[in-house]
């Protein structure tokens, strides 16, 4: 029987596991160890965080999921993590693995500016949408400017935009918006371009939504420091507030940086296969995986990985593990990173495709990439809450039907077949073997 370990059980750790439950059957052990005893769907923290949602709508028990699913539960947080012995370390106790798939996540970087976190908000995490809650509650009594945005290095824009436009209609509805000015700074190179460049309308679309919500925008934006009640940019600029919400930069999980296995940010550099190049019994999921961004922009940024991207590699890194275990044939899968991306923006919102987020190496395309607006993408992002949900609560992964839903709704493919075998261990110094749509 092999020890399988999950770390993380957030949108790419809990579908993995289940998953990996459905491949394995009840041959091997799968152990689920999370930091948090609740399970959250953090696409929902944008609306908690602005007081339309209660956090428990979005959270479910974790300890009766695994004991209804036939996973060992672990709460607790993991400290270090041995790949040569195969042990990881928590504060109260050891555990061994034969193979193990991190899904941390990120670490949110506010140390890396002055005042960020401290005086500005964050929604990244449970804990800190309640308390944005809360100040957003205090701010709507005395409202002043409102300033939302992201730290250079940052990769994930979609929750800012977000916020900015769902505030702006909180505003109106309340009937503050005239006392209201709003700014959104940004170290993207241009509105819309949300860390993915070349989104055919994604620009005009959401320039002209915030041009229409009177939301002044200042982009290639170097936010310096946070003070109490201004923001400084490196250009001297300095923009006052009464409440501010900015996404810092991630950098990935402090044991995955101290065993060495990740990159300058901790974040894990995998193969297409989703496992580790010098550890192959290590699969890496979602935002703690390393995906490079192939722009050059004026301030660094991130490439954003969605939460359909996070569950795609789920679904391979389970596959994968169970053709390594012997339990399933051949081939061998890799993730497309074809993405998807609802966005609700209050009386409308858009939808970003990038099928795959990472162009073509060699030819610098993707095979489509669009952005399209309109009320019913705000139905489907509630719909799709609602679903993924209900699928955590039944113990499903990815099931065939969400697949082929994507595929016939919108052209995309989850994963797709590995063409030929890889020698993992001879790829750790052949960045072209890196995780790529079409890196090999
Ligand atoms: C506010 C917000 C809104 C978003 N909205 C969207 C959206 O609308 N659409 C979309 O596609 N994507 C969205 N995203 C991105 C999406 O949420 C991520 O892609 C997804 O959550 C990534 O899943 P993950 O499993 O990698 O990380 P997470 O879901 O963050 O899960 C990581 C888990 O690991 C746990 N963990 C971390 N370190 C340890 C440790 N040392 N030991 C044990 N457990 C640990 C964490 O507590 C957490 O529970 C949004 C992100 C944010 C922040």
């Amino acid at each position: 029987m092999a020890e399988v370990v999950v770390i993380g059980a957030g949108l790419g750790g809990l579908p993995a596991a289940y998953e990996l439950r459905h491949h394995l059957g009840r041959r091997h052990r799968v152990t689920l160890v999370s930091e948090f005893p609740r399970f959250t769907f953090v696409p929902g923290l944008v609306a908690v965080s602005l007081g339309h949602l209660a956090l428990e709508r979005v959270q479910l028990d974790l300890a009766g999921l695994a004991q209804r699913h036939g996973l060992q539960w672990v709460p607790g947080k993991v400290q270090a993590l041995d790949p040569v012995a195969r042990r990881i370390a928590l504060a109260d106790r050891e555990l061994s693995y034969d193979y193990l798939v991190i899904a941390t996540g990120a670490e949110l970087a506010f140390d890396a500016l002055p005042g960020l976190g401290v005086y500005s908000h964050s929604i990244c995490n449970p804990a800190h949408a309640l308390k944005a809650r809360q100040a957003w509650e205090a701010f709507l009594r005395q409202p002043g400017d409102l300033l939302v945005g992201a730290a250079p290095g940052a990769g994930c824009f979609g929750p800012a935009y977000e916020f900015v436009l769902l505030a702006e209609a909180d505003l109106r509805r309340r009937g503050l918006r005239e006392r209201v000015a709003i700014t959104y700074v940004t170290p993207e190179p241009y509105v819309g371009h949300l860390g993915v460049g070349g989104l055919a309308q994604a620009r005009e679309l959401t320039e002209a939504l915030m041009h229409r919500r009177g939301i002044r925008t200042i982009t290639n934006a170097r936010i310096e420091a946070v003070t109490p009640d201004r923001v400084r940019l490196a250009d001297g600029r300095s923009l006052p507030f009464g409440y501010s919400m900015i996404l810092p930069a991630l950098r990935g999980a402090a044991f995955v940086r101290a065993a060495g296995l990740g990159n300058e940010k901790g974040f894990l550099p995998l193969l297409p296969t989703l496992q580790h190049p010098r550890y192959p019994e290590i699969y890496g999921v979602g935002v703690s995986v390393h995906l490079e961004q192939p722009e050059r922009t004026p301030v660094p940024i991130g490439l954003p990985k969605s939460g359909q991207m996070t569950e795609a590699m789920a679904m391979v890194a389970a596959h994968n593990m169970a053709v390594q275990l012997g339990v399933k044939p051949a081939p061998w899968r890799i993730p497309t990173l074809e993405a998807l991306c609802f966005a609700e923006y209050g009386d409308t919102g858009i939808a970003y495709i990038a099928a795959p987020v990472l162009p073509d190496p060699g030819s610098g395309q993707r095979r489509y990439a669009y952005a399209v607006q309109g009320m019913w993408v705000n139905w489907a992002k509630g719909a799709f809450e609602h679903y993924f949900l209900a699928k955590m609560r039944l113990g499903w992964g990815i099931p065939w039907f969400e697949q082929w839903g994507l595929r016939l709704l919108f052209g995309l493919a989850l994963a797709q077949p590995l063409a030929s075998p890889l020698e993992v261990t001879d790829h750790e110094h052949s960045p072209g073997s890196h995780l790529h749509p079409s890196g090999f």
